[in-house]
């Protein structure tokens, strides 16, 4: 019925998530959520949440939130903006922030949402290869035409962090356009650019309660920045959806940011067992990218990354292949629990043997 369809609706190339399957016994090391369960404060204000209360609309503007947030971050409510998960966070950042006369730039390795973003609303892009260690070069930003850029830190998927003091020449370098960094991962060893908003004005952080806070299934994201550029998302979002927080989301979200203690320890254990599965994949004969993040991104020496990925779903463990150019012969596999990581490396004994 495609006849339906408006000329957007065709043209479009839509992002593909990782699949969530149901399938019984699955290892699911897809789509880097966390394998721990969220804060259980967050669990109890989410149920406390769930009252007759929920006839009422919520609060538009998630005052609460952005005050939780503002605190944690040592921040003001004016410099927080929340969305529903990071990605429509994202999603508001380029059309409010990145669509400009001249180009957008990024990653030639990166988010693969980005570039669909981009095509979604028209916004011009080029893309800048990382070199080839896979390390972001920030002097390789200093183009003329750049408009604006977008870049994730630590990056997806190499999980490569970029240090604080390159950022901050990155944005010294580019103090007329605006520069946005998608922090979703920086909680598992990234150094966050938030300290940097209060001197750079041309500076968004974003930010996700997906992965460190294990809340992926909330739909929760934020931007930190300085007020002017947190007015231009919010007139995008009022021109989108009014609540796009519901009261459990809105609950949830700031009794997590309050839940310090029990956050540190998930990280904690999370980048430990980063460490752990590193070495094992080591030994399989992977050569496995520095990471920052909750993910490892590893190729074999011998066998493809498309066959590794089809062979382990044939065995209940679920990794991401990109069939992308550079990165077609790494699998990018979530952290998951010890004993989840021990039946992923038991499968690749019993692939490779
Ligand atoms: N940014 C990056 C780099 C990601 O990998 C993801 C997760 N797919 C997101 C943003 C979006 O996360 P969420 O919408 O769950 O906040």
């Amino acid at each position: 019925m495609m006849e339906f369809w408006s000329a957007t609706a065709r043209a479009l190339s839509p992002y593909t998530p990782g699949e969530q399957p149901r399938i019984e016994g699955l290892v699911k090391l897809n789509t880097n959520e966390c394998p721990l369960p969220p804060s259980p404060h967050a669990l109890a204000a989410m149920r406390d949440a769930a009252t007759d209360a929920l006839r009422l609309y919520p609060d538009p503007e998630s005052l609460a939130l952005r005050e939780a947030l503002a605190r944690h971050h040592g921040l003001k409510p004016e410099n927080v903006f929340v969305g529903n998960g990071s990605d429509e966070v994202l999603a508001h950042v380029f059309v409010a922030l990145l669509k400009h006369e001249r180009t957008l730039l990024f990653p030639d390795v990166t988010y693969s949402f980005y570039p669909v973003w981009a095509g979604l609303y028209g916004v011009d892009y080029q893309t800048v290869a990382l070199d080839e260690a896979m390390r972001l070069r920030v002097d390789d930003y200093r183009r003329n035409e750049a408009g604006a850029i977008i870049f994730a830190n630590p990056n997806a998927p190499t999980g490569i962090a970029l240090p604080r003091d390159e950022v901050t020449r990155l944005l010294e370098q580019h103090a007329d356009i605006p520069v946005v960094v998608d922090e979703a991962y920086v909680d598992f060893g990234g150094e966050t650019a938030a300290p940097l908003i209060a001197a750079h004005p041309n500076l968004l952080v974003v930010r996700t309660f997906s992965k460190s806070r294990a809340l992926a299934g909330l739909r929760v994201g934020y931007a930190l920045g300085q007020p002017s550029l947190i007015d231009a998302l919010t007139r995008v979002k009022n021109c989108f959806n009014s609540y796009p927080l519901g009261r459990i989301a809105q609950a949830g979200a700031i009794a997590s940011v309050e839940d310090d203690s029990y956050f540190q320890a998930s990280v904690r254990t999370i980048v430990a067992e980063r460490e752990r599965m590193t070495a094992q994949l080591r030994e399989l004969g992977f050569s496995v990218l520095p990471s920052s993040a909750n993910f490892i991104f590893a190729r074999h020496a011998t066998a493809s990354g498309a066959e590794l990925a089809k062979a382990l779903r044939d065995r209940a463990v679920l990794v991401r292949h990109f069939n992308a150019p550079r990165i077609e012969d790494y699998l990018r596999i979530t952290i998951g629990t010890a004993e989840q990581t021990d039946k992923l490396v038991a499968a690749l004994q019993n692939i490779l043997r």
